[in-house]
């Protein structure tokens, strides 16, 4: 090589103090005003990358489904205005994400109320969420934090004592009669509605419905109240089981700008099951903190974070969340998630 060749150490590229030019010639090597999908790989290397600047292996099939995205008209580059696209829509979120923090249902019932998960069959500690969730916003500097609240009426169908109040649908696997705590039935509607039943939690305004006192809870955070429908269940922050009201939370979310939530709390597999399954709809990067969840039960936990890894989601200790929000460890499957969500937005 002649000695005049300029050496760029691409991998320690920083994306943050350069512009969109800067970063187009830096990896356009060949400078043929374009990039070609080796030139693009060398861009991932650098894009995605941990704190200590180590480079995140992205498979050859995911990093070819990127650059497809980006490469719009199909000739096999990203030329000038296609790399526009990129940077301001890719780019500049992985390095500059919007995030927000979900802490659900960190309330009495669940930790040493009606609902205490440490009798159920994962035998988990719910109060263990507290000190992890507390650090947690102390150290990280979130948009937005939210905290959820299960918020039943007295009179709520989710209820074991309420069941004989509705009138049980011919296909539900148990009657009125039989039924026992954690069981599930199907309530005679249109459609039929499958409802598992728990006991009396949450009541509206009550000790059980409060958050834990030890709980941190932050200025300006955003509360959620679900479950208030007396007919309806609510597990997820977005929308009731049935997907017949929504809480506003995509809306508020939306008008902040937030690109990536970070979920903790309890009950692992239920409520923030449905919030994670929810959020990745919904188009969010999604990450679960595994040391902040507590859960019912242990193989429904294990499907959660399958159904999480499978959907481009990532599962992390609260250790790790600092980095990320500032954009200093940059997670590869977090941004195959936003490609493919600017890929669905596009078509
Ligand atoms: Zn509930």
């Amino acid at each position: 090589m002649s000695g005049s060749t300029e050496f760029i150490d691409f991998v320690n590229f920083n994306f943050t103090t350069c512009n969109m030019d800067a970063c187009f010639a830096a990896f356009d090597k060949d400078c043929d005003g374009k990039l070609n999908l080796e030139e693009f790989r060398t861009l991932c290397c650098a894009l995605f990358r941990n704190n200590k600047g180590e480079t995140y292996k992205v498979e050859s099939d995911v990093l070819l489904s990127i650059f497809e995205i980006f490469d719009q008209n199909s000739d096999g580059n990203i030329d000038r205005e296609e790399f526009v696209f990129c940077w301001n829509n890719w780019i500049k979120t992985i390095v500059r994400p919007v995030s927000a923090a979900l802490i659900i249902d960190v309330q009495n019932d669940f930790i040493s109320g009606t609902l205490n998960i440490t009798n159920c069959p994962a035998k988990h500690n719910g109060a263990d969420v507290i000190q992890p969730i507390n650090n947690l916003v102390e150290v990280v500097d979130f948009e937005t934090v939210v905290y959820s609240y299960d918020w039943h009426p007295s009179d709520h169908v989710s209820f074991i004592d309420n069941v004989s109040l509705r009138k049980l649908h011919e296909s539900s696997p148990i009657t009125t009669e039989n039924t026992k705590v954690y069981d599930t039935v199907v309530f005679d509607r249109d459609p039929p509605m499958v409802q598992k039943l728990w006991p009396r939690h949450c009541v509206q305004n009550t000790w059980g419905s409060e958050l834990h006192k030890d709980l941190k809870v932050v200025e300006n955070a955003i509360k959620i109240y679900k479950g208030t429908n007396p007919d309806v269940d609510s597990y997820s922050l977005f929308w009731d089981n049935q997907k017949l009201t929504d809480t506003k939370l995509n809306s508020l979310l939306k008008q902040k700008n937030v690109t990536d939530l970070y979920l903790c709390g309890v009950a692992y597999d239920v409520c923030v099951a449905s919030t994670a399954k929810d959020a990745i709809t919904s188009g969010y990067r999604t990450v679960l903190l595994d040391d902040c969840c507590r859960g019912v039960d242990l193989l429904d936990i294990e499907k959660v974070k399958t159904f999480i890894r499978e959907s481009h989601g990532v599962i992390v200790e609260s250790d790790q969340v600092k980095d990320m929000v500032e954009g200093n460890d940059r997670r590869p499957e977090l941004g195959y998630k936003l490609a493919l969500e600017l890929k669905h937005n596009r078509q």
